[in-house]
């Protein structure tokens, strides 16, 4: 019997193997995949909080800026000095956290594919296991929330390629408009060298969407490849010795398609859980709802915030799009977002921009969509 069982060795996975096992508690991790982070769709921008939380790992160069493109072409140049977050090597950073997980005692178990759960059993591709506590970390698919009877987030598709592309290395690109990625955006990411990451993420079909923009950047695919991201939290994350974390529960900041910050302070909340639960020995739904409670109340406030601009975002037409970037781009405003922008908190820094222009107050109300009752 192992104290914790976790499926999926991602970012989420490993953080929380790593930290219960530091406890001394026995930590499985299950991964399908024969080597950890690969295959990786990230675009790998991740903001400097997330390092504070798991220290500089996998970091290849720090961003600063970010030009925003309206449809008609007008730039929003936002940014200074100061390092807002880092591009990083996905594969590398995984892999870092994994071999962390290792070294506190967790093991982990690679290519090695977990098909069912029921509290308090786990059947793999390879064996039987058993464990007082399942976590599933197992990314958008998640076999561990099925199996707990909850709905999937919503998805939105996204395509990516790596190609040859030269921008500043500290400067990131953002495509909006619905003729670029209708319902969401386009980025264009500096890697190292000449080399870029583009791609974007959009409810009709990324694919078609994304050689559209290639053509648009005169740019060739090095390497392709696509993913999906929830912009929803799941109703419940939580059960009988059970709990879903990260991606799994759909926490991912619906502005930006940004999951590791969330799911790593959801994280935090689960490991506090896990560890009373572990205490007491009391692995009920009951004991196990704390984990719930803390992530709703914390950085779940920030994700049903973006959930509603995401929801407004969607509604708006190139035309608005385009007035809205020629509002924003005012000295003043840009001094807000440089002084008080923070990429995992926009709520805050969206609230002071209201203020400061009404006029964008109009674009405040909230469309009949499809999906607005799972938000
Ligand atoms: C195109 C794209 C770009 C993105 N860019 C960014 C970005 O720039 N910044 C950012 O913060 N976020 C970004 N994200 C989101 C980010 O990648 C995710 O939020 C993050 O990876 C979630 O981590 P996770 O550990 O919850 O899940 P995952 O990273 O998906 O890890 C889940 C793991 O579980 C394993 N697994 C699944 N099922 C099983 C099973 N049955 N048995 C065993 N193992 C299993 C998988 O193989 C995988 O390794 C992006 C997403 C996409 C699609």
């Amino acid at each position: 019997m192992y104290d914790v069982a976790i499926v999926g060795a991602g970012p989420i996975g490993s953080f929380i193997g790593k930290e219960i096992a530091s406890l001394g508690y026995n930590v499985i991790i299950f991964e399908e995949h024969s080597e950890i982070g690969n295959p990786s769709h990230c675009s790998g921008l991740f903001s400097t909080n997330i390092f504070d939380i798991v220290g500089k790992i996998g970091i290849l160069h720090p961003a600063k800026k970010a030009v925003i493109y309206a449809p008609d072409g007008s730039k929003l140049r936002i940014g200074n000095d100061k390092v807002r977050g880092y591009v990083v090597d996905r594969v590398k950073f995984d892999r870092e956290l994994a071999k962390m997980a290792g070294a506190k005692g967790a093991e982990i178990h690679l290519k090695e594919r977990v098909k069912k759960v029921k509290y308090t059993d786990i059947s793999t591709s390879k064996g039987e296991y058993k464990a007082k506590i399942i976590v599933g970390a197992d990314g958008i698919n998640s076999i561990v929330r099925k199996e707990m009877g909850i709905g999937a987030p919503k998805i939105l598709g996204a395509a990516q390629i790596i190609a040859h592309s030269h921008l500043d290395e500290d400067t990131v690109e953002i495509f909006i408009g619905s003729s670029i990625a209708p319902g969401f955006f386009a980025w264009r990411i500096p890697l190292f060298d000449d080399l870029a990451k583009i791609g974007l993420a959009s409810y009709k079909s990324s694919w078609l969407y994304l050689k559209k923009l290639m053509k648009k950047l005169k740019v060739q695919p090095l390497s392709i490849s696509g993913g999906g991201i929830p912009i929803n939290t799941v109703e419940r994350t939580y059960a009988r010795g059970m709990l879903i974390v990260g991606d799994a529960a759909g926490q991912v900041k619906a502005t930006s398609g940004g999951g590791v910050y969330p799911g790593l302070m959801c994280a935090k909340c689960a490991i506090k859980a896990i560890k009373d639960a572990l205490e007491r020995g009391d692995y009920s739904e009951n004991a196990l709802k704390n984990y719930e409670t803390c992530w709703r109340n914390g950085i779940g406030k920030e994700l049903k915030y973006a959930s509603y601009l995401h929801r407004l975002y969607t509604k708006f037409r190139d035309d608005e799009f385009n007035k809205i970037i020629k509002i924003l781009n005012d000295e003043k405003v840009i001094k807000i977002i440089n002084e008080e922008g923070d990429i995992d908190y926009p709520s805050k820094v969206a609230i002071k921009i209201f203020r400061k222009k009404p006029s964008l107050m109009k674009y405040l109300s909230i469309p009949a969509r499809p999906y607005r009752k799972r938000i």
